[in-house]
């Protein structure tokens, strides 16, 4: 790293707020998901810096230099992503150099170590021109090394003590930057005089199986906020999960702030919460099937091995999982687990009948303690007005007996498929917490 070592100018005020500005066509043009704005939000807020805006604009200059002009007027402490590499779409340091009436320069110390790279790779010949893009740099500048790639990283700031951190797109350098160089030179930023540290932290409690609307009603006094805590529904094909968010806190205030949230609404809320941060429904059902001993099997029509691949997603998985059988056509159910054809005549596949049948036929093939099965319309056609689109029947045999439910699933034919194996992961759940 060349230049000064990251104080900031005298009188400039702790640094508690900054802007992400993410750069790149394939952004707006949806080609690419923004990762690197929600990491940099969530590695911010873990260290109590509030992300106050974030604004993603193509790889223009002058679009550029608008971009983080507008962000440096608000907010003065601004962190870029992409544009930093050796192409002519790459227009970052020579957008926001504008801003800061800044001429671009070559960094011998960059240009020498694209070269040692170059070598060091075994490529032949010289370093192309082009990458001289990558060594220039605006006047007055820090590079921020880079050992994760070849672009390096950029700040610059001006007599105010107003920066701009330019860091690389490629989502793995940009991580790893941020980690090394500067999140540490924000941390220094962002102290205030002796009082500890602040945080933003937040814990999810996942729930399933309960809509909205009803988790809703039934948290209607602490909705707004729990012990104090904002309360945020976030509805997804796994269920509705609920986030309790700290901010501007210390660390510990936080913890037990959050913990106490956690409890209120585990016990308001009762069975449908199955987990926390980021537990999955699967992994829930596997450990719960470890602690009895138990092995499960799989009987799949319209998920078509959804639920197997969920089970075994999670490693370990073969502690407990048997297999199964994708009985996605009606002989298959005959053939393969003994469901007796006059039963598909008389009540068709989609019933329960069927599917206690098709439980009972590969708990009874594969010795599994558990047999798991689900048939159901998954659409967009082939629904009736007895059963439409949508129309999902779930069954769980154990040695204590079997059950089976109908789960209310919506939406397309993905969401259809995914919301029956969580349904199925569900009614397991259930059975083996009696
Ligand atoms: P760049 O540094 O602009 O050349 O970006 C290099 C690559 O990083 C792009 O081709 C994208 O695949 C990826 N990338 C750039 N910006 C982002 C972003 N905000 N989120 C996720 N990936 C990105
Ligand atoms: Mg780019």
């Amino acid at each position: 790293m060349s230049g000064d070592a990251g104080a900031a100018p005298a009188g400039a005020p702790p640094l508690d707020a900054v802007e992400i500005v993410t750069i790149g066509d394939e952004l707006l043009l949806g080609f690419t998901i923004d990762t690197n704005a929600a990491h940099l939000a969530r590695a911010l807020g873990e260290a109590g810096i509030r992300v106050v805006r974030r604004t993603t604009c193509g790889d223009d200059a002058g679009e550029i230099a608008m971009a983080v002009r507008e962000s440096i007027d608000r907010t003065g402490a601004v962190i870029t992503t992409g544009g930093l590499g050796p192409t002519s779409d790459d227009n970052t340091k020579s957008g926001i150099a504008a801003i800061f009436g800044r001429a671009m320069r070559l960094d011998e110390g960059i240009w020498e170590r694209l070269q040692e790279m170059w070598k060091g790779r075994g490529w032949p010949g010289q370093v192309p021109e082009s990458n001289k893009l990558q060594a220039m740099i605006p006047d007055g500048a820090t590079v921020l090394a880079n050992r994760h790639g070849s672009a390096p990283g950029i700040w610059l700031e001006d007599e105010r003590g107003r920066w701009v951190a330019m860091l690389p797109g490629v989502p793995r350098e940009m991580k790893g930057m941020l980690a090394d160089t500067l999140m540490p030179r924000i941390l220094e930023r962002a102290k205030r005089g002796g009082g500890a540290a602040l945080v933003i932290r937040s814990r999810t409690v996942r729930t399933t199986a309960i809509s909205e609307s009803a988790l809703h009603d039934l948290l209607a006094d602490v909705r707004q906020s729990v012990h104090g805590l904002p309360l945020a529904f976030l509805p997804g094909w796994e269920g509705v999960d609920l986030r309790v968010t700290a901010r501007g806190m210390p660390a510990a205030e936080a913890d037990a702030l959050l913990e106490r949230a956690v409890l209120e609404l585990r016990g308001r809320i009762g069975d449908p919460v199955y987990g926390e941060g980021a537990d999955d429904l699967a992994s829930v059902v596997i450990d719960a099937l470890r602690a009895r001993g138990w092995m499960v099997a799989v009987a799949e029509s319209c998920t078509g091995g959804m639920l197997g691949m969920r089970i075994t997603a999670v490693p370990g998985s073969s502690d407990v999982m048997l297999g199964g059988v994708i009985a996605y056509r009606n002989d298959v159910k005959v053939r393969d687990l003994n469901v007796p054809q006059p039963m598909l005549d008389a009540h068709g596949a989609v019933s329960e009948e069927v599917v206690r049948a098709m439980a009972n036929g590969v708990r009874a093939r594969t010795s599994a303690q558990v047999g798991v099965a689900i048939t159901g319309v998954a659409g967009p056609g082939g629904g009736t007005p007895e059963k439409p689109v949508g129309t999902v029947w779930v069954c769980v045999e154990t040695p204590a007996g079997a059950h089976a439910t109908r789960v209310r699933t919506v939406g397309d034919r993905d969401e259809i498929r995914r919301r029956a194996a969580q349904g199925a992961l569900n009614l397991v759940r259930r059975q083996l917490a009696r």
